[in-house]
Order: C-alpha cells, then sequence, then structure tokens
C-alpha cells in the first residue's frame, strides 16, 4: 500500500475501458462517462456537456472515505460470492465421488456373485472344460468392467461438469471483478494529490462498484435456497416456567445459536448441536404479562460475531459471548416504542410501530426513514442488506406486505402475498437473499432482493412448521434456522 504509484498502473488508469488503444481525455456529465476521442466521437457526439478532463477534475470532488467504505463492502461481498460458488462445487464432487463409490461397490457385489456362480457351476468339470470356462469368465467380467467404465462413470461425470459449468463461470467472474477493483482500490490514496487521476480513479472505481453490485445481485442474492433435510431441537429450560415464543434468532460465525424467548424473557445460547448451554435473563423489572400480549413485539440482532443487541419497549440491551457464557453490556434508553431493530456496518435501524429510525450504534438518532401512520402497526420489523442499500420492512398483520426501502427510505417496491400472512419476521441473509415467514399460512419464503417477487417457499405447514416466529440463515452451518410461537422447539433446515 505505501509503495508510489507504479507508471503500468498510471497508464492502465489513463487508458479507456473499451479502447484500449486509447488515453481518456474527456468526460461526459450527460452520461456520468469517462471518455477517449472514439468515445466522443461514437457516443457522445449530441452530448451537451462533454469537458475535458482536467476541468471536470478540478469542478468534482469525490468522497473517497465514503468511496473506500463502499469499495470494501463489494470486495468482501465479491470474496464470499466466490468462496460459496467454490462451496458449491466442492460439495457437488463429494456428492459425486459417494456415488460413484456406491456403484464401484454394486460392481463388486455383482463380479463377486457371478464368481461365485461358476465356482459351484465348475466343481465337477474336467481340465478342458475348466479352460473354457475361464475364458468365457474373462470375457464375461471384461463386458461388466466395459459396460461400467462407458455407462455410468462416464454419464455421471459429465452430469458433474455440467453441473460445475454455470457455477465455474460465477466464480471467475468473481475473480476477475474482485480483481479489477481491488487495483482501483489500491491505486486510489497513492493519485490523491494529482487530481485527473484521482478524478479517472474514483469514476472508475465507482463504476466497477455498480457493476459488481449488480453481478452479486444477481448471481448471489437471487441464488434460490433448496431445502436438504430437517432437525427439530427443544430449546426449553427446566427454570423456565412457560412455552417457548422464540422471537429472534441469531446465528454466530462460530455455529453457536443465540434464540430470545419472549415469553419466559430470556436470552438462551445454544451449542452448535442446538442444546441450550447458557442463559441471561433480561426482564429487568419488565411486566410479565405485557409480554404475553400479541402487542409486545421484541427484537434481537447480530451486533458483532460475539455481540448481539436486544430491543424491548423503550431499550436496547447489549449482550456478549464469551466462552459460551452471556453477560449483559450496556443499554440505551429509546424514545420511540422498539419492536425491531436491525444493524449493518454501525448503523442500527429501528423499528417503532409506524416508523423506521436510523440510530447510531451509541444511541444517537441520525434520522426517520420512513413513517405510514395509516395504522397502528404499519412498521413491524426490518431487516437490511448486506451492503445497506437496501431496506425491508414487514407491515402489520392484515397487510401481509413486504416493503423494500432504498438506503435514504424513499420506497422502492411493495410486495404483497396471502402466503405472507401474519407476517412476523424476515431476514437478510449475507449474500442478501430475503426470508420471510408468513405466520398465518406457516410458510418460510424467499423472496427476490428487489422485494418484487416470491422466489420459493421453503418451509410449510405440511413440512411439520408452526406459527414461524423467527427465522435465521447461518453460513457457518449452511441452514435456516426457524423459532415459532409457542413452541419449544426451534427448526433446523439444511439448505444448500
Ligand atoms: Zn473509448
Ligand atoms: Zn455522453
Amino acid at each position: 500500500m505505501k509503495w508510489p504509484l507504479s507508471k503500468k498502473m498510471e497508464i492502465s488508469l489513463l487508458t479507456c475501458v473499451i479502447h484500449k488503444s486509447e488515453q481518456i481525455t474527456k468526460y461526459c456529465e450527460d452520461h456520468s462517462q469517462l471518455c477517449c476521442s472514439k468515445c466522443v466521437e461514437l457516443n457522445h457526439r449530441l452530448c451537451l456537456q462533454v469537458t475535458p478532463l482536467p476541468h471536470a477534475a478540478r469542478r468534482k470532488s469525490t468522497d473517497f472515505k465514503n468511496l473506500s467504505v463502499s469499495t470494501e463492502n463489494i470486495l468482501s461481498q465479491m470474496k464470499q460470492c466466490q468462496t460459496y460458488q467454490e462451496d458449491r462445487m466442492m460439495s457437488l464432487k463429494v456428492s459425486y465421488k459417494e456415488h460413484e463409490r456406491l456403484i464401484v461397490d454394486g460392481l463388486r457385489v455383482n463380479i463377486v456373485s457371478y464368481l461365485r456362480e461358476c465356482e459351484t457351476s465348475t466343481v465337477n468339470t474336467t481340465h478342458e472344460h475348466m479352460q473354457y470356462t475361464v475364458i468365457d469368465m474373462r470375457e464375461k467380467i471384461k463386458y461388466l468392467l466395459a459396460a461400467f467404465e462407458k455407462g455410468t462413470i462416464k454419464e455421471k461425470k459429465e452430469e458433474l461438469n455440467l453441473k460445475q459449468a454455470p457455477l465455474k463461470v460465477v466464480k471467475n467472474s468473481c475473480i476477475r471483478l474482485h480483481y479489477e477493483l481491488f487495483h482501483l482500490h489500491v491505486a486510489i490514496p497513492k493519485v490523491l494529490g494529482k487530481p485527473e487521476l484521482s478524478f479517472i480513479a474514483s469514476k472508475k472505481c465507482l463504476e466497477n462498484i455498480q457493476q459488481s453490485d449488480i453481478f452479486i445481485k444477481e448471481n448471489f442474492s437471487n441464488h434460490v435456497f433448496t431445502v436438504n433435510g430437517k432437525s427439530v431441537h427443544n430449546v426449553k429450560m427446566p427454570s423456565d416456567s412457560d412455552t417457548c415464543i422464540i422471537e429472534a434468532v441469531c446465528a454466530l460465525p462460530n455455529g453457536q445459536v443465540l434464540v430470545f424467548d419472549s415469553n419466559n424473557i430470556n436470552v438462551k445460547l445454544l451449542n452448535q448441536q442446538y442444546r441450550v448451554v447458557s442463559h441471561l435473563d433480561v426482564s429487568d423489572g419488565l411486566i410479565w404479562d405485557m409480554c404475553v400480549w400479541d402487542m409486545c413485539v421484541c427484537d434481537m440482532c447480530l451486533i458483532t460475531p460475539t455481540e448481539v443487541a436486544v430491543a424491548m419497549h423503550d431499550k436496547v440491551q447489549f449482550i456478549t459471548v464469551s466462552q459460551s457464557q452471556l453477560t449483559k453490556g450496556r443499554k440505551l434508553k429509546l424514545q420511540p416504542y422498539c419492536t425491531a431493530i436491525a444493524h449493518n456496518q454501525g448503523d442500527l435501524y429501528i423499528c417503532s410501530r409506524t416508523a423506521l429510525y436510523k440510530f447510531t450504534l451509541s444511541g444517537e438518532l441520525v434520522c426517520r426513514l420512513y413513517k405510514d401512520s395509516s395504522a397502528d402497526f404499519t412498521v413491524y420489523k426490518c431487516a437490511v442488506s448486506p451492503t445497506g442499500d437496501r431496506l425491508y420492512i414487514i407491515t402489520s398483520w392484515d397487510q401481509n406486505k413486504l416493503l423494500t426501502l432504498a438506503r435514504d427510505g424513499t420506497l422502492l417496491a411493495t410486495y404483497s402475498d396471502p402466503a405472507l400472512g401474519y407476517p412476523w419476521s424476515l431476514h437478510v441473509t449475507p449474500a442478501g437473499q430475503v426470508l420471510v415467514c408468513g405466520c398465518r399460512p406457516h410458510t418460510v419464503l424467499q423472496v427476490g432482493w428487489e422485494g418484487k417477487s416470491k422466489l420459493a417457499t421453503l418451509a410449510t405447514r405440511e413440512g411439520g412448521v408452526r406459527s414461524p416466529w423467527s427465522v435465521c440463515y447461518s453460513s457457518t452451518t449452511s441452514s435456516i434456522i426457524v423459532g415459532q410461537k409457542w413452541d419449544d422447539t426451534i427448526l433446523v433446515y439444511r439448505v444448500e
């Protein structure tokens, strides 16, 4: 990072992205695009504001700090996307190997039984006859092996290659986009004193970010989960006085899970086998009756890999996990009535019945992002995309709606579906996949990142889910964890 800008990097910065033999000389304000003379001639002849580069560089200032944050964000998403493709390729290969082992075993059984058959039928034959039989046997076994190799193995290997090919394409694009953006990211601090170069670098960087963002959304955020199995785990403790209501679930990167039980008003820590290993009372003098009532909505979200925040009524309680022990940390007193909490890179998002607010981690109100006073509970629960560019809200239970907002609170999309009946919880995975629970029809859905359509129904009443009250994805264990209302068990769906 401390090395000065190399000549090679400087040349690459100055080169037009489309016309590799040309240098960038102009900037088109109409298109917000860097242009070489060919670009101008071909695409910007009618544009009104094509200015020479030095002029444009002097006029525009860039927020490099912000740019660097967004770049790091996209770079880490890109890495995750790459790892994800690699993992999927690996898991295909493992299942192929397993399958191969099974067919080899089958073949072995066939050969052994054939030999046995020969043995019994040749016990009483003479020596001359025996020779013919050996030739016969050799032919038969050869035939078995050839058929095996030609048919089964080849076919399966081709199938594996076919399935892996699209993953490989995405993986390679990840590597390429990451490489390009990373170079710009490294170059920017080195060109800060040079207005034209830093102008070009920042514009190219922004363009790469946009490109990469679209790529991630298309290939990563809309990857549809398929469920591969389910397990049920009891999380009630002997000291719990009542049936559990699992209001929120957080998966820690180490594979442990935290569940917030709003009926017994405690947070339970589950180990990798989903057994309760520790718990913490968070009632804090709260009148218990308030929480049995449906109107009490509370929530919990992950702040760091070892810290969560529980939002209840007018306060947010931070809790730290260390060596399988839970400890209370600081507490924020917030004016609005908290019904939900979400966190993304130092920003806290709090829902309070009819509005969505943004706070800093230290509890200062930044702004109100959204408000809808048309009913009592219009802003219920919220979740935020990994890059923070999208916010998702579920509305009150009689409206069955999922709203998608931009970073600044602008409403981008409304999705309404009977399958979302009585929506209570939602979650966005590190890849940007959106999961929503519909409590009345007892479903867990995956919705597209644009918040406009359903991609899959992951869990249904028939499949054993009852009043899904909270949902969370763990990338560590590749599973979706669902907490339920009036039920002591959580459901863990293994997904691909
Ligand atoms: Zn050009
Ligand atoms: Zn133009």
